[in-house]
């Protein structure tokens, strides 16, 4: 895919102090003005409430021309709790979901998995359609050109994406078990995978490559972030479960100032990020952690930003060299 055709999305989290909530509009804005193809928000993660993330997306929804999706789990919920759940996000608008199974607390007793009535990702997705089914079984599609009365009936869809996991899913014995996984997931209606974050990107390619000779047929985002800090590194290795990429880590450690550390880690996701594209990944979804500054000016630096990006960045357009893709 050529650079400039790419597309492009972001994951937020909702804030979890009144300063981040305060600070979280312009950010949508900024992210918003470079018109991606859904910011995606997350739900459950981080103990963060149902309300939380509806409030976020329909921020998104309301003030934004941009698509929503939200992210849904429904682990330790009943059946009624979570179809509940669902159509609560149908009402406010939600027409995107990325249907995740979730984690169940750590400290249960002897006995109980605290999964819930919902087991697998695959049955949320079912469920999500099915509610969705329910909800609204046919619209009404005027035809042009044919009397005012002549409709079509047409079920409205929704686009349902699940988690994939180039490096595997922790709790996954081989590779061939997320692909499976994957195709469970798709078998009940998923339309979209978008991967844990991983660091290089022979990791997507193989998978990707793996997950469509498997007979995955629908698009798998890459999910990537720019790491501007050793902090900001060991948190996401922690999330991920993924294995240290040492050439980074040393780079950000010896690096003595904040600003070096920031142009590394975006210079290190921009190079990932053309890798992927080169490598024939259907677009970037980025990982945002609620700051838009570092991911345009990944975008930027890679090329994909519309006419204007660069006066969404705070850094000049540097397009990524040859030598930095080779
Ligand atoms: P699944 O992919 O269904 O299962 C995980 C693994 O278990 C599979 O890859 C496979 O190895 C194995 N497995 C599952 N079903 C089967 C089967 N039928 N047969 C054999 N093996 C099987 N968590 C949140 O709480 N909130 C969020 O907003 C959130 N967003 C996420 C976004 C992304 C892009 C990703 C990658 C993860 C996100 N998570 C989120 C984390 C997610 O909840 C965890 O990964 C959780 O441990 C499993 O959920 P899953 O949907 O990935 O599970």
């Amino acid at each position: 895919m050529s650079c400039t055709d790419a597309r492009y999305s972001f994951e937020l989290y909702p804030p979890r102090t009144e300063r981040a909530a305060a600070a979280l509009p312009a950010t949508i804005d900024r992210l918003a003005a470079v018109h991606p193809d859904f910011i995606s928000v997350t739900y459950g993660a981080g103990g963060s409430s149902r309300t939380a993330s509806l409030d976020v997306l329909r921020y998104i929804i309301e003030r934004t021309d941009v698509s929503a999706m939200a992210h849904l789990t429904c682990v330790g919920s009943s059946h009624e709790e979570a179809h509940r759940l669902i159509r609560e996000f149908l009402d406010a608008g939600i027409r995107r979901f990325l249907a995740v199974r979730g984690d169940p607390p750590a400290d249960l007793p002897a006995g109980e998995d605290g999964i819930g009535d919902i087991r697998t990702t695959a049955e949320l997705v079912q469920l999500i359609h099915r509610v969705q089914a329910e909800r609204a079984p046919y619209g009404e599609l005027s035809v042009p050109g044919l009397p005012a009365q002549a409709v079509l009936q047409h079920r409205e869809h929704v686009q349902i994406a699940v988690a994939a996991f180039p490096n595997g899913h922790p709790s996954s014995h081989s590779i061939s078990q997320d692909i499976d996984a994957l195709l469970a997931k798709q078998a009940a209606g998923a339309n979209l995978g978008i991967t844990q974050l991983f660091f290089h990107a022979e990791d997507y390619l193989h998978f990707a490559q793996r997950a469509a000779e498997a007979g995955v047929t629908f698009p798998i985002l890459p999910g990537i972030m720019p790491v501007t800090s050793p902090a900001r590194l060991k948190r996401m290795l922690e999330l991920s479960g993924e294995d240290l990429p040492s050439d980074l880590a040393i780079e950000l450690e010896v690096e003595p100032t904040d600003e070096g550390r920031r142009e590394i880690g975006i210079d290190w996701a921009a190079r990932l990020g053309r890798r992927l594209l080169d490598g024939g990944a259907p677009g970037l979804h980025l990982y945002t952690f609620n700051q838009h500054e570092a991911v345009l000016s990944m975008l930027d630096r890679i090329g994909v930003l519309p006419e204007g990006g660069a006066e969404h960045t705070h850094t000049p357009k540097k397009p990524a060299t040859e030598k930095e893709t080779a």
